[in-house]
């Protein structure tokens, strides 16, 4: 049974004229055990969604359950959750182990020494056991963020919200928590569902991601099938850093050549009888990731002259960054290669790893074809 659901939910704010659909018909399961990263721009809709759940925010429509109960018009308290936030939210007053049992006491009939037991557990989990009886003001960024995990773990519930809980860490500590926040959920075995606007922290954490835009959901599944199969542009330019590159072009069924200024890119076979079906006008968005780009010795139908604008020298690889005709692109070539500034080059987009979206409704035709990626056998590590 999944630890929680979000079936056909919407959450509409009404303010008069200014009526804001924040979540639009979400649908959604947060599997047990499993980590689930909510991604998405700055005002999609994501701190909404995990609200809706926690019960901070009443369902305009829809239904929310937790462990197969519907929890639409439970209170927060009797929710089997525990939220972790970015201002960590601790009472100044309190020490560490007043702030962790807090919670436990309020919503819980636990006897004293369960209490004790779980606090001094978790505190030992997190490291933070000698801290136990300071207070916040007495505690460092990370500490402080520990001690709110802390409150969360001891309540042992069905489902942890987490509503971007490292963006207040420096950069350093941020990493190390990523992969500590991981391990630890991991041991716990919870469902979790993670918010953040910061892709590469739905990638690195996520068992799987749901990629948010606008109040609806643009797709859900692993990170790797959101950065090699985009179902629409939105996904595809979000996910991955440095992000894919588009070329607007104009498709011509008669030669299953796509062109554009300074492009002409020819598609194979399997590709252009899915154009065929795909398309829904003549405009077809060819997008291609910077590390897929190969500078090539000579034209072929897969090849563009680009000149070369600014180039990144970041050790291990190099960014060029190029135009082709009209548009901008990124490449990334390995850092071996010294690149001069202001020459062209004759880049290619090779035919198994471009995809192609619809330019009238931004939904994906294909992507690359992962099954040529797959390495033998043999040379698997
Ligand atoms: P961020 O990453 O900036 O925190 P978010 O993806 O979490 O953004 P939400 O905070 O869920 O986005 O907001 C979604 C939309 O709902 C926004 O347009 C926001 O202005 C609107 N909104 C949120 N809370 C309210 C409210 N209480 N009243 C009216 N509109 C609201």
């Amino acid at each position: 049974m999944p630890g929680a659901v979000y079936e056909n939910v919407t959450k509409v704010f009404e303010g008069g004229a200014d009526t804001v659909v924040a979540v639009d018909d979400l649908s959604f399961e947060i599997n047990d055990g499993e980590f689930l990263v909510l991604v998405g721009p700055s005002g999609c809709g994501k701190s909404t969604t995990l609200r809706l759940l926690a019960g901070l925010e009443t369902i305009s429509d829809g239904e929310v359950r937790i462990d197969g109960e519907v929890v639409n018009d439970q209170k927060p308290k009797d929710r089997d959750i525990a939220m972790v936030f970015q201002s960590y939210a601790l009472y100044p007053q309190k020490t560490v182990r007043e702030n962790m049992e807090f919670g436990l006491r309020m919503t819980t009939e636990l006897p004293d020494s369960e209490i004790v037991d779980r606090i001094e557990r978790t505190a030992e989990m997190l490291g933070i056991d000698d801290l136990l009886d300071r207070k916040p003001n007495a505690l460092s960024g990370g500490q402080k963020q520990r001690v709110a995990l802390g409150r969360a773990i001891v309540r042992e519930p069905s489902v942890f919200l987490m509503d971007e809980p490292l963006s207040n860490l420096d950069a350093k500590l941020r990493t190390e928590m990523r992969t500590e926040l991981q391990q630890l959920q991991d041991d716990l075995d919870v469902a979790t569902l993670y918010v953040t606007h910061d892709q590469t922290e739905a990638m690195t954490m996520g068992d799987r991601i749901a990629v948010l835009d606008d109040g609806k959901l643009q797709q859900i599944g692993t990170p790797l099938e959101c950065y090699h199969e985009p179902s629409n542009l939105f996904v595809a330019g979000f996910i991955g850093d440095p992000s894919m590159n588009f070329l607007e072009l104009e498709y011509d069924r008669m030669d299953g050549t796509a062109r554009g200024t300074g492009v002409s890119y020819r598609f194979v076979d399997e590709q252009r009888a899915r154009l065929e079906n795909g398309l829904t006008g003549d405009g077809v968005t060819l997008g291609i990731r910077p590390e897929d780009i190969e500078v090539a010795e000579s034209a072929d139908p897969t090849t563009v002259e680009a000149e070369v604008e600014v180039v990144e020298p970041m050790g291990k690889e190099n960014f060029l960054h190029v135009s082709v005709g009209d548009a901008r692109l990124t490449a990334s070539i390995s850092g071996e290669y010294v690149v001069d500034e202001d020459r062209t080059l004759r880049l290619r987009f090779p035919q198994s790893k471009v995809h192609a979206f619809d330019s009238a409704s931004g939904d994906a035709v294909f992507n690359r074809d992962r099954a040529a990626d797959q390495l033998p056998p043999a040379a698997t590590l």
